[in-house]
């Protein structure tokens, strides 16, 4: 066997458990420890400095240079106290990993030295920002960026080995105030969303004074060894395995889900748990997912902005913990062909200062009405934005997950569950269109306050194929990529709700001035509502032909690839909802979409020189070598005099060699000049869809000849880690 291979394979046998490291015998003693909480804050902030930090994260006030400086001086006597000696602005730009920058706080003096950390440096940083993606916005003579404190999401402390530093979480913009990053776009959106749900929500309840999205995420993700993962250059520079043949067990027996975990892999949830509760991410469930050495994480469900800071952390922290294992973590979307690819579902949902979530059923008729109001403005803005939706999850990475037969489609559709179907086909009914009949409606009240809160939990059917699923009390939106920044999907999801939310609240307004009682006319613009998104409705199999089918009827867009789905970017729709309500200028969404398409093409293009090197260099001569060993060994039996007959495999299998090497040659040679050739293009929007339907083709071409050649080169020659190594050793 290939020397480099068979270590690999040695050492995986070889690796011994890592044992966990223990912060405590129970969560609750080291929970948020590395969190600059609202406890830390009672304990090192003065009074007045404490109030200015919570009105700041409570309702944006700004923090004025004293107090800041006072915020500074306590978080700084915090994060010592901690034993970190510097700190970071923490961000998350457009490369879709997080970033930092780190400064220390000692500053010589005298002889000596002292700590500092001022309330500049907590409030604004200015890290070179040419190298982080603007999509045109930071001409390079201006590479100027800042990054800005968020208050919104508490501070804390990264342990790095023994290194400790103080991160805080910023947003990232230019030199002339675009944003940057997904945080900004994000902070814009859920102000958006609360002015415009909070009338709404008056409109039944007087008592809130805040209404916050909240989203729960899933992360799906894939564990490998580290030495296999060393093994294949596509894992290691493009996060997914470019060659493979399929093993002889796949996930057929779906014997992984949901089964006992690999002592190896529970030690290191174990470690990543621990490190996620020291910093106060909630993480509280774990389990095996339907592929092998598939893996699932979630958290309690958090405020929108703190709960994507949370992802991203958890992203990063998922990283290094691996490693302490000899693991890796794979977050592509797709990094094994022939078995499922990994989502990162995010549960979205409303609720109020006052405790309530907005898509939960309520006891009280009047609170199921405001249910009723929010869900159906939620499915209204699906089907009125659903191409925006589909837009805010595309990457070239999630494109080979999104119709793939195993998870949601690129059609956008809602899920509502079989009970909730009955309650609006039933409003549709017995609201009239033009008059508000008292007397039914009250019926109608009355029938859903007595069915929907005792049934609709168990009676949200598990329908795994849909993109977008009411699941009892939350939406799940399961289209989102593993390797996303949920940031972007949240954004579009406040946005279109709160749009939709503004324009019910007018049409409400509109009836009432007419006359209109205000019951009447909120029903009959829900019933208006459920009429008009009906074609986005399905409850059916979201995996099937039959609903390609179904949906090309229905006007339902399908859009496959990410080239053409950021077009939704540029669209009327678009404008109004992303740039009419102040969430990014048109220049800033411009900006961001040549980012999309830029990084598509970056994507393709390293894609494309991997497969082509693999295959060229590692594969290739491998199967050359065994040609000349079966060519030899017909010589030799020529030699001995041996019938011909005897060497006929040989022969065989030499003409089927030659004909893959060859089919191989042709096609990396093909590939190199399509690529060579895409990128002379107007725009990056031409040049990403040049690199999708001109250079990615031949990545199936030159694969399938790879595989086959897998299946038929000696198993001692081949020097990549096979599909049945990389998933099933534990
Ligand atoms: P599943 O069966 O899909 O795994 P769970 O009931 O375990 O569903 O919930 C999945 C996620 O939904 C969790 O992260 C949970 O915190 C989140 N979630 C629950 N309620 C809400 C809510 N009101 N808003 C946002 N997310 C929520
Ligand atoms: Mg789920």
């Amino acid at each position: 066997m290939s020397n480099a291979r068979k270590n690999a394979l040695q050492t995986v046998v070889n690796r011994e458990v890592v044992s966990p490291r223990i912060a405590g015998t129970k969560v609750s003693d080291y929970y948020a420890s590395n969190v600059f909480n609202d406890a830390a804050m009672r304990e090192y902030l003065s009074e007045d400095a404490y109030k200015a930090v919570k009105s700041a994260m409570q309702s944006g006030t700004k923090i004025s240079r004293e107090i800041a400086d006072a915020v500074a001086a306590g978080m700084k006597s915090w994060a010592m106290s901690k034993g970190a000696n510097s700190y970071t602005h923490w961000f998350q730009p457009l490369t879709g990993l997080t970033a930092e920058k780190h400064d220390m706080f000692f500053t010589p003096k005298g002889d000596g030295a002292i700590e500092v950390f001022s309330g500049d440096a907590l409030v604004q940083q200015e890290p070179d920002a040419s190298s982080f993606p603007s999509g045109g916005i930071r001409a390079t003579f201006e590479a100027r960026g800042y990054t800005a404190w968020d208050p919104g999401s508490p501070a804390f402390i990264m342990e790095i080995g023994d290194g400790k530093t103080l991160c805080i979480p910023t947003i990232f913009i230019s030199y002339t105030g675009e944003s940057l990053d997904f945080k900004a776009p994000l902070l814009k959106s859920s102000h958006l969303l609360e002015e415009a749900a909070l009338p709404v929500v008056h409109m039944f309840d007087k008592e809130a004074t805040k209404v916050t999205a909240t989203l729960g995420w899933e992360q799906e993700y894939f564990l490998i060894d580290e030495a296999l993962f060393y093994q294949r250059p596509d894992l290691m520079f493009a996060g997914r395995t470019l060659l493979g043949a399929a093993p002889q067990k796949g996930q057929q027996f779906e014997d992984h889900y949901f089964g006992s975990i690999p002592e190896r892999v529970y030690a290191f949830m174990l470690d990543l748990e621990t490190e996620c509760h020291k910093l106060g991410i909630p993480v509280r469930t774990r389990h095996n997912e339907v592929a092998p050495a598939q893996f699932e994480c979630a958290p309690m469900f958090e405020e929108v902005n703190v709960a994507v800071d949370h992802n991203s952390l958890l992203m990063d922290l998922m990283e290094r913990v691996a490693r302490r294992h000899k693991l890796r973590v794979l977050l592509h979307e797709k990094p094994f062909a022939g078995i499922n690819g990994s989502g990162k579902h995010n549960n979205w949902s409303m609720g109020t200062d006052t405790g309530k979530n907005l898509l939960s059923p309520g006891k009280t008729p009047k609170n199921n009405i405001l249910f009723l109001t929010i869900f159906v403005n939620v499915v209204k803005a699906v089907s009125e934005y659903a191409d925006l939706l589909r837009a805010s999850i595309a990457s070239a990475n999630n494109d080979h997950r999104l119709g793939a037969n195993e998870a949601p489609p690129a059609i956008i559709s809602v899920f509502t569950g079989s009970y909730m179907r009955d309650v609006l086909s039933e409003i549709e009914k017995r609201v009239s269109k033009d008059k508000y009949d008292e007397l039914s409606n009250a019926n109608l009240k009355l029938d859903i306050h007595n069915k929907i809160p005792d049934v609709l939990l168990d009676n949200t059917d598990r329908n795994r194929t849909s993109p977008f699923a009411f699941t009892g009390n939350k939406f799940e939106f399961r289209a989102v990529g593993s390797s996303a920044n949920c940031a972007l999907p949240m954004t579009i999801m406040n946005a279109i709700v709160a749009k939709q939310l503004q324009k019910f609240k007018a049409e409400v307004d509109k009836l009432v001035k007419g006359g209109e009682t205000k019951d009447g006319a909120i029903m009959r613009v829900l019933r208006q509502y459920i009429s008009d998104s009906k074609n986005i409705l399905f409850e059916g199999d979201g995996y099937s032909d039959a609903w390609e089918k179904e949906a090309k009827k229905r006007g339902l867009s399908n859009v496959k690839t990410t080239p053409y789905a950021l077009d939704f970017y540029t669209s009327k729709k678009a404008k109004e909802v992303l740039v009419d309500t102040g969430i990014y200028s048109q220049r800033e969404l411009e900006a961001r979409v040549e980012v999309f398409h830029h990084n598509y093409i970056l994507k393709i293009d390293t894609e494309s020189r991997i497969l082509a090197d693999m295959a060229t260099n590692q594969v290739v001569p491998v199967a050359l070598d065994y040609m000349n060993k079966l060519i030899a060994n017909i010589k030799g039996l020529k030699e001995l005099g041996v019938a011909a007959t005897a060497s006929k495999a040989q022969k065989e299998i030499v003409s089927e060699i030659a004909v893959h090497v060859n089919a191989i040659k042709v096609a990396v040679d093909k590939m190199n000049a399509a690529r060579e050739k895409a990128h002379h293009a107007k725009s990056n929007a031409d040049a990403s869809k040049n690199y999708c339907d001109k250079v990615k083709p031949y990545f199936d071409e030159i694969r399938n000849s790879v595989d086959t050649l897998e299946t038929l080169v000696d198993d001692n020659l081949w020097t990549l880690p096979k599909y049945r190594e990389m998933l099933f050793i534990r």
